[in-house]
């Protein structure tokens, strides 16, 4: 029974937790969507405190069965509303001057946009972490505006074959231009900045940013899965009291498609677009791993996202990962890949040798963690 001898265990698991520092890896599995055969899913296990069992369900044999850990798993009937609840804590960090990265990760179709933007912004209940994040980022510096003051701005900007599009508020005038000549914090120094002081205000940017995007990309869903998106959220605050200035800010990434494109078949700009989109994936993969390895040298000059998010990423920044995935069968090797890519980023993974006394730690208890995956494999 893997209860049991994941409860037993629990502690084990944690101290691997508390040693990854300012990464936190999520998992979300989307639901089947209508036609998928609900029978051939790849999820055998999905708990509440972060294990996650998958398995090929048209293997007979358990060895294919493959254990995972992370700091959360939302499964297929998880809320927007639950999600948020445990990614509030962190939004809210910003300000109180944090820098915080979000991305979710996944093959097209996993529900990556579902998660950071939700399928329509018409219905509350339907919005993802990036409209949930605004809205409470209104609400509690509104609550605090008797002893801080602050402003918040936001830019949107895409990522597509290793080249910055700003695509977003550009031709915007109803709105201030957040003010861009700050000596630190800010990601994309050159790009326009928009005050927002409520909801109507991002709804609105939000609208004009899509039709500038709509009306610049000749094919767009084709595209957006091959590009990453980014919105950016920075606080400046003024302690009213002392005068002091906080900054923080929160990037919200949208990542294009993981899937591994089929060498043989793609060419061209087909093929181009794949290449930048491994480059860049495994370059954000590398700087995360080294972030959590606590190595010396961080690559953060590998890809033009890595670099756009390089000083909210490291130092005192916090990372979070939403691993996406689809249950469907179909999908079982990109999902491996998937949780393979989460397994690097969480910095646990085996191969990792690190002479110092953490890095031999982590070791440690992931060779105890890999006898306890022989153990639930022998139960059955
Ligand atoms: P991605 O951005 O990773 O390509 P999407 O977010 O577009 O994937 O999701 C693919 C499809 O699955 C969409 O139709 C989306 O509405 C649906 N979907 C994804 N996640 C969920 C979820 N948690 N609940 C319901 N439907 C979902
Ligand atoms: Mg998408």
């Amino acid at each position: 029974n893997y209860h049991v001898v994941l409860a037993e265990n629990r502690k084990l698991y944690n101290e691997v937790q508390d040693l990854k520092g300012n990464i936190r890896v999520y998992c979300r599995i989307r639901p089947f969507l209508p036609g998928q055969n609900q029978n051939h899913s790849t999820i055998e296990f999905a708990g509440e405190d972060g294990e996650l069992i998958v398995s090929n369900p048209l293997k007979q044999g358990k060895d294919s069965r493959k254990l995972f850990k992370f700091n959360k798993v939302f499964g297929q009937a998880a809320s927007q509303e639950e999600v948020f609840r445990d990614t509030q804590p962190l939004i809210r960090s910003v300000l109180d001057g944090y820098n915080v990265c979000i991305f979710a990760y996944g093959q097209t179709g996993a529900g990556k946009t579902y998660t950071m933007s939700g399928p329509s912004l018409s219905s509350k209940s339907d919005w993802g972490v990036n409209y949930r994040a605004l809205h409470d980022l209104f609400h509690i510096s509104h609550s605090r505006r008797n002893s801080i003051m602050y402003e918040i701005g936001v830019q949107m900007v895409e990522i597509y074959n290793e080249q910055q599009i700003k695509y977003c508020f550009l031709d915007l005038h109803t709105l201030g231009i957040w003010n861009t000549t700050q000596p630190n914090g800010l990601a994309v120094p050159d790009a326009s900045m928009h005050s927002v002081n409520s909801m109507t205000d991002v709804l609105e940017l939000m609208n004009i940013g899509m039709t500038n995007r709509a009306t610049s990309a000749t094919a767009l869903n084709e595209r957006s899965s091959r590009s990453h998106s980014v919105l950016s959220i920075h606080v400046r605050g003024t302690d009213l009291k002392t005068n002091t200035l906080l900054r923080g800010c929160l990037h919200l990434v949208d990542l294009a498609g993981s899937e591994r494109v089929d060498r043989s078949e793609a060419t061209g700009d087909r093929l181009k677009e794949a290449q930048h989109i491994n480059k860049s994936l495994s370059a954000l993969g590398d700087v995360i791993f080294a972030l959590a390895q606590k190595s010396s040298h961080v690559p953060y000059r590998n890809s033009k996202l890595t670099q756009l998010l390089q000083s909210s990423l490291g130092g005192q920044a916090k990372t979070l990962m939403f691993v996406q995935l689809n249950p469907d069968v179909a999908s079982y090797s990109e999902t491996i890949s998937t949780l393979k890519f989460a397994e690097r980023v969480s910095g646990v993974e085996l191969g990792a040798a690190r002479s110092n006394k953490e890095g031999k730690d982590v070791r440690e208890l992931m060779e105890q963690l890999s006898s306890l995956k022989d153990a639930i494999t022998r139960k059955d």
